[in-house]
């Protein structure tokens, strides 16, 4: 075969490494051109939820290809988007009862930016400021960068990343984060916070308490400041509830949502704001309308398989499933560290992390990387981990008997690439 034309995401071609051909997929599990069964343990980079093909999805794209395939959404709509708006506001905390759609969860951020910094504007208040939380991760459009954590992912762009404050992350001793989020909140210039309530994902799955997200609410509630919550990963019972603000109590201005929108089988995101944010938007002057939209805003197939999520979760016991998920990886956590070369063990939900120990040689080009992420495919589990942080937070619907083995190979993995 002659060589692929196609550029890989957050991938060194230069490497040769050998790119696995998947031709189908069920449940927790990858089924490859050479006949390999592989364990996505995973859920394809966080989007799987109730596990790949879910029969129920697939039959409503299915029955959606035969009515409508796509449609301009700016003063046009279609029953799936309706539907969908409509269910996301009665599922989600009360007050966000404005659903403005787009593509992915990059865009659910630019877009959640832009409400932001629009709300203020029309208000003739301007101000320009992003608060942000060290070591987060927001997408990879330049706004959703800019807001994100600086470092090898985007050195060569830093020219266009525009200026934020930004807060330490929530060690043991949350102090210093609060009083950051005060003093910025207190400059006058700030117009929103945002930040991944308690599971910062490609950041290296660092998780905080509750309580530490409930505090940074309030402070930004007594300072008028927007608070804005990218749950595109921690959303959809990631963290063992619904959305993880759940657990601390707290309602966004406005709420980020992608991967698990639609259980991780279609491109759909949403962005949803409270009345204030639309209301500072809703005018008869034309020049105050919100200015965004992308040629598939809430494509109907796209909408038409979330439409089919809500369903899933609204009438299956999937908080059940994912409480005795979290129980059985809690299980494999404690086992893997008593290894010890397996340091700051930590679990949020469904996603089990820990780092191994390598001494200088950490971060998310460490060499361990690699190694055990080719350790973890030559024993048919997908697994990818962030430098020398391995985690895993697998479909809800993985078997016991692929949880072992995932568990197993993780050991047999750290076990022959730390000491190498
Ligand atoms: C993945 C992710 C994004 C970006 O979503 P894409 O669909 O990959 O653009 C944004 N925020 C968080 C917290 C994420 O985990």
């Amino acid at each position: 075969m002659s060589k692929s034309p196609v550029w890989h995401p957050f991938h060194q071609h230069g490497l040769g490494e050998d790119i696995p051909l998947v031709t189908h997929a069920e449940g927790a599990v990858l089924h490859t051109a050479d006949g390999r069964r592989v364990i996505d343990a995973i859920s394809s980079w966080w989007v799987t939820t109730h596990g790949h093909n879910h029969p129920r999805i697939m039959q409503a794209v299915r029955e959606q290809t035969e009515k409508l395939d796509q449609l301009i959404f700016a003063g046009w709509t279609h029953e799936p988007a309706e539907t969908l708006a409509r269910g996301l506001v009665d599922i989600m905390p009360d007050g966000l009862d404005h659903v403005f759609y787009s593509d992915s969860g990059s865009t659910s951020v630019e877009v959640a930016l832009k409400m932001a910094l629009g709300y203020w504007h029309n208000r003739g208040e301007p101000r320009h400021r992003v608060l942000v939380m060290e070591h987060s991760y927001h997408g990879d459009t330049i706004g959703a960068m800019s807001v994100g954590e600086r470092g090898v992912f985007n050195r060569a762009y830093e020219a266009l990343l525009f200026d934020v404050g930004t807060v330490p992350f929530p060690g043991s001793f949350p102090q210093p984060t609060y009083d950051a989020l005060e003093r910025f909140c207190g400059e006058g210039d700030a117009a929103a916070f945002i930040v991944e309530p308690l599971l910062l994902g490609a950041g290296g799955m660092l998780t905080y308490p509750p309580a530490v997200l409930a505090e940074m609410r309030a402070i930004c509630a007594r300072h008028g400041v927007l608070f804005i919550a990218d749950e595109v990963m921690t959303g959809w019972g990631r963290t063992g509830t619904l959305l993880a603000c759940e657990q601390a109590g707290v309602t966004p201005d406005i709420l980020c949502l992608a991967k698990g929108l639609t259980g991780g089988s279609m491109p759909l995101a949403v962005t949803m704001a409270t009345a204030p944010i639309f209301d500072a938007h809703y005018s008869s002057d034309r020049s105050k309308m919100f200015f965004h939209s992308s040629s598939f805003t809430a494509n109907p197939i796209a909408c038409a398989a979330a439409v089919a999520n809500l369903a899933i979760w609204r009438e299956e016991p999937v908080l059940d499933r994912i409480a005795t998920l979290s129980a059985r990886l809690g299980d494999k956590l404690d086992a893997l560290s008593q290894h010890n070369q397996v340091i700051n063990a930590r679990q949020c939900g469904t996603m089990i992390a820990f780092d191994v120990e390598v001494g200088d040689d950490a971060g998310y080009l460490a060499d361990i990387g690699p190694r055990l992420r080719g350790h973890f495919f030559a024993n048919d589990v997908l697994i990818r981990p962030l430098g020398n942080t391995v985690y895993t937070m697998p479909p809800y619907c993985i078997s016991q008997k692929d949880i072992d083995c995932v568990a197993n190979v993780i050991a047999a993995g750290v076990e022959s690439c730390a000491r190498s």
